[in-house]
């Protein structure tokens, strides 16, 4: 990956953690924000952009994708090789449209640690991504084909498999299927799959290494397994319970309800598919007043878009911020979700998520401000930086 070393003056500075500054200079070198200040920063950083009367804000974390995935076909028809060719090039839509870093949350065999690697090593282009690997679920879990997936039984098994993610390919979080899937359909979604023992497994090791865990989960049992487990991110989380709400407000976990995988299903209902089943499975009915329960409650609220599955694209990532808006969330949440939180998610807040001295100059450019209206991250969208430089 490509770094860059300049100075940025930002009329209006949007940091990522719901706060505004007015005047400020940005001093980046090597990609990474190396001061601050309300001066003019001289020459020492070389080249010199002027945003007057611009907004600055962090770039986009969408941190549930699944760059391999076909939208319109069927992944598992596919090589490999295509599978990683296709992951860059989704990759790179999203981070066209102000997506600089990706979660991404479902990879098979070694495409998705592949294609990271790629970018890290400037082999090719592309946006920040932090990948799981293969989920780590029960044998059948998610696909019918025997072996496809990265299938443990038993703590033990459980323990290995994270291990080998952890260890040999250096994930960067753990998926976890702690319940079954909509886009599974010979599994129930609210049936609980991994064992709180096999679960348990997983975050020992993974929280060893620093690294979060992100369970994959609809259902009192499933999610309450995952709780039990000490699983970090509940990811979609229909239906939390008052008691899985306090416990996730009093030990700082978060909710990821990748609203753009459910509101956008409406308009492709005459499709069939996942866009069905999840009316009638109920999960559509509850997604709504889940969302509200864990936004009233003060819950850790994540962007997460589960970009990649039937008729959920890399071009309109940004959605998800506007679904979380127009179900009650402030502009200055949403972005904060799409930011901090999200870097949070992926335990990359150190680096990411904010526009403050020692994280990367990873930076949107807009015409307006996204705190009064956030389709202006979309609508007046002039600028994509990574890594301090400009696209
Ligand atoms: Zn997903």
């Amino acid at each position: 990956m490509k770094s860059g070393s300049l100075s940025v003056y930002a009329g209006y500075l949007i940091v990522g953690d719901g706060k505004i500054q007015e005047n400020v200079y940005l001093g980046i070198e090597g990609g990474v924000i190396n001061e601050l200040s309300d001066k003019p920063l001289g020459d020492r950083y070389g080249e010199e952009l002027d945003y007057s009367g611009k907004y600055v804000m962090p770039g986009l974390i969408d941190a549930h994708v699944h760059i391999r995935y076909d939208p319109l076909g069927d992944p598992e028809k596919r090589s490999h090789e295509y599978q990683a060719l296709r992951g860059v090039e989704n990759a790179r839509k999203a981070l066209k449209v102000g997506v600089t870093s990706l979660g991404e949350a479902g990879g098979i065999g070694n495409v998705v640690f592949a294609v990271r690697n790629a970018i890290n090593n400037g082999v090719t282009s592309g946006p920040r991504l932090f990948v799981s690997g293969e989920m780590i679920t029960i044998t059948g879990g998610r696909s019918k084909v025997p072996g496809e997936r990265l299938e443990v039984n038993g703590a033990d098994s459980a323990r290995e498999a994270a291990r080998r993610l952890l260890m040999y390919h250096n994930a960067d979080f753990i998926k976890l299927g702690a319940t079954g899937a909509i886009s599974s359909a010979h599994t129930g979604p609210r049936h609980p799959q991994l064992s709180v023992d096999e679960m348990r497994a997983c975050t020992e090791e993974a929280h060893n290494c620093g690294k979060l865990v992100h369970g994959h989960c609809y259902g009192e049992r499933g999610i309450g397994n995952s709780l039990e487990a000490d699983v970090d991110v509940i990811v979609h989380g229909q239906t939390l319970t008052d008691g899985h709400i306090k416990f996730m407000k009093k030990n700082g976990l978060i909710l990821m309800p990748t609203l753009k995988a459910f509101c956008g299903h409406l308009e492709n209902i005459e499709k069939g598919g996942v866009h069905t089943r999840m009316e009638e499975m109920g999960i559509w009915a509850e997604t709504e007043p889940n969302f509200r329960r864990a936004l009233e409650a003060g819950l850790t609220i994540s962007m997460g878009t589960d970009a990649g599955m039937p008729d959920d694209h890399f071009t309109d990532n940004y959605l998800d911020l506007q679904y979380m808006v127009n179900w009650g969330m402030t502009p200055s949440q949403a972005v904060t979700a799409g930011t901090l939180n999200a870097a949070k998610s992926l335990a990359v807040d150190d680096r990411l998520g904010t526009l403050e001295a020692g994280r990367y100059a990873d930076m949107l450019v807009l015409g307006r401000n996204p705190l009064e209206d956030i389709s202006n991250i979309w609508t007046s969208r002039e600028e994509v930086f990574l890594n301090g430089v400009l696209l």
